[in-house]
């Protein structure tokens, strides 16, 4: 079996892994990077150059793991493409969403090679997608067939992270590979904890982004969403707005039913706002409710919380009204998203607020933010002045991934032969890789090196 890491680099970037095994050829993902632009976004699509792909299956639609999909779809037109129902749905309005950002980003900095596809591609290729049940085996041809089947077959699995999210399980010439996807094996508020196949794999791909981070003992995600309200009550006290940056998909709608608890419980009740793009995935939350697994199932986030939508344009007037929520993408407070152009009026303002709820890369503005200290001089977007961090800054601990405790605790109950360490930043891999290693020593802890082929 042969396996390359089509990622750039040790990171969460424009994540893809190619597998090679059983006589087929086939990817894991095909992100695009949050932070780079141009050639630099896409996964390493040239280390597979001349090698026709039978099938590329999705374990999400997280921009990070489906957001160059149809330049590789482009690249291999035999491929079959495989995702959830879910993923399909979001996948397409995050794909859309993307054009006319790739758009605008030419329009600004002149990136002749943007937008990478079109909309017309993205019909297209979505066209080209099958959308598969959980707990199905199918082959790479698409067809359901049972479990013990010969054939090299894939399967996918709830992985309790966003809405559609899965961890695949393949079994191919009497092997087992799972790949973990993005993975919570805790609940969330919407989304229910992972269930992942506790025994009989042989080869682990597993995701890392937490890897740097120790969860304190006493957290709960119970009294995590009451310190968020009190801190929320707190920062309208002082007469201000609170600004949360969220992905569109997942921290928007599980912040979005936090807030929806507050209400029901009448503890705090008030204006909140949202990005066009969070409203678009939030509808496609409120129609599958009923469907699968989740919490709040009854829930129906736009008709109970009735949030205010912002887009690219009314963001330049948007006010930082008192008393308000602004719960706006990006989660990175990438330069020229919402949660960033908001961002750059509520910095310098002693009595405003920014809240972070997950995870941001580190030289992210996000990232640069959260670490900086007061008073100290920030710049959150490159084309404008720095300005002094006077806000209030409070973390909370609403991450969508799985702790770096309970990732080796699913490792340790496996005790897979193989386990492939990826989705993290070097830091995170490194203190896994080191555990993993002196936890487990009849398996072999592989780091894949970008770009490099793999023989497992
Ligand atoms: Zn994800
Ligand atoms: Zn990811």
């Amino acid at each position: 079996m042969k396996f390359i890491n089509l990622t750039r680099h040790t990171e969460i970037g424009a994540n893809s892994y190619y597998l090679e095994t059983g006589g087929h050829r086939l990817v894991l993902d095909c992100g695009m990077h949050p932070k780079f632009q141009g050639e630099e976004a896409l996964p390493n699509m040239n280390a597979i150059a001349g090698r026709q792909l039978d099938a590329i299956i999705i374990s999400h639609s997280h921009q990070d793991h489906i957001g160059t999909l149809p330049v590789l779809m482009r690249r291999q037109p035999k491929a079959r493409v495989f995702m959830t129902e879910p993923t399909t749905d979001i996948g397409s309005a995050l794909l859309h969403n993307s054009v006319n950002v790739m758009t605008r980003q030419r329009e600004e900095s002149g990136m002749t090679m943007y937008p990478l596809f079109t909309h017309r591609e993205i019909d297209r290729a979505s066209e080209r997608w099958r959308s598969c049940a959980l707990r199905q085996t199918y082959t790479l041809a698409g067809e359901r067939v049972p479990t013990d089947s010969s054939d090299t077959t894939f399967e996918f699995i709830d992985a309790g992270h966003v809405l559609g999210s899965t961890g695949i399980l393949l079994r191919s010439d009497g092997r087992t590979i799972f790949y973990t996807g993005d993975v919570n094996f805790d609940d969330q508020t919407i989304a229910q904890a992972a269930v992942f196949p506790e025994k009989d794999v042989e080869i682990l791909i597993m995701e890392c982004t937490r890897g740097d981070t120790p969860v304190s003992p006493t957290w709960s995600r119970a009294s995590e969403e009451k310190r968020f309200m009190q801190a929320i009550e707190n920062a309208f006290t002082r007469g201000g707005c609170v600004l949360v940056p969220v992905f569109a998909l997942g921290k928007t709608q599980e912040v979005l039913a936090m807030l929806y608890k507050l209400r029901r419980e009448k503890i705090l009740d008030f204006p909140i706002y949202i990005g066009g793009l969070s409203s678009r995935i939030s509808e496609i939350y409120d129609r599958r409710a009923l469907m699968g697994r989740r919490q709040l199932p009854r829930l129906q986030l736009l008709d109970e919380l009735r949030p205010y939508v912002l887009n690219a344009e009314t963001i330049h007037d948007a006010q930082t009204r008192p008393g308000r929520v602004y719960a706006l993408s990006s989660g990175m407070m990438t330069p020229k998203t919402l949660s960033n152009i908001f961002a750059q009026r509520v910095v310098d303002q002693p009595r405003h607020s920014i809240f972070f709820v997950g995870y941001a890369d580190p030289e992210s503005p996000a990232g640069i933010l959260r670490n900086a200290s007061p008073n100290e001089e920030v710049t959150i977007d490159p084309n404008h002045a720095p300005q002094r961090l006077r806000c209030q800054m409070q973390q909370f601990q609403f991450s969508a991934h799985a702790s770096r405790e309970s990732l080796i605790a699913f490792a340790e109950r496996l005790a897979p032969k193989k386990i492939l360490l990826v989705h993290g930043d070097p830091l995170a891999v490194e203190w896994m890789r080191a555990r993993l290693a002196s936890d487990l020593p009849n398996s072999e802890i592989i780091v894949p090196p970008p770009g490099v082929e793999l023989e497992l």
